[in-house]
């Protein structure tokens, strides 16, 4: 039944540079079917879970973050890009193709005793999610789980987030 999902992403080669196929979620988001779709799977898998804060990455995992907490009963937070949050924050990098990355989170988002789930919406790398996963760490929460619309399976990015659990609706 994750066909008609699967049909929807939209591969686009050489974007943003060339040797990298972008897979392109919008048409999953402008079909009022398949956008249904998946926020109830991705709710489906982790309504059996004590989840109290969802945090959505930048920009995409915002989109599928902010229903999947809505529905679940959870707060939902984000991580962003650095200067783009207004308060206090702490800061991950990580590794890039050239160069590095990093990642904010509002010092006072989540902390100890929450349990929180990282939604993006492709696994390629895992560098970007193990820096949220990080960050999640470093403010002394209990990170249960990431969640993702697909997963590059070929670029075995899973292997960089730990033991947490990964759930990803798709592979390709
Ligand atoms: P990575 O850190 O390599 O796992 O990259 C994950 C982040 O980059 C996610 O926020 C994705 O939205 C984005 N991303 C990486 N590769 C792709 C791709 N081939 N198609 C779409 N988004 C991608």
């Amino acid at each position: 039944m994750m066909d008609a999902v699967r049909a929807r992403i939209r591969d686009v080669p050489d974007f943003p540079k060339k040797g990298i196929v972008f897979k392109d979620i919008t048409p999953v988001l402008s079909d009022p079917h398949t956008f249904r779709e998946v926020i109830d799977a991705f709710v489906g898998r982790w309504k059996g879970e004590r989840v109290d804060k969802v945090i959505g990455i930048e920009s995409r995992g915002f989109i599928f973050g902010a229903p999947i907490a809505y529905a679940l009963g959870a707060g939902f937070t984000i991580v962003r890009k650095p200067g783009k949050l207004p308060w206090e924050t702490v800061r991950e990098v990580y590794a890039l193709e050239y160069g590095e990355g990093a990642l904010e989170l509002h010092i006072d988002a989540i902390g100890p005793g929450d349990r929180v789930l990282v939604v993006d919406d492709v696994l390629a790398t895992g560098g970007t999610a193990a820096a949220a996963g990080r960050l999640v760490a470093r403010q002394g929460a209990e990170l249960l789980g990431y969640a993702f619309l697909a997963e590059l399976s070929f670029l075995n990015g899973a292997r960089q987030l730990g033991h947490a659990k990964v759930h990803s609706l798709l592979t390709f």
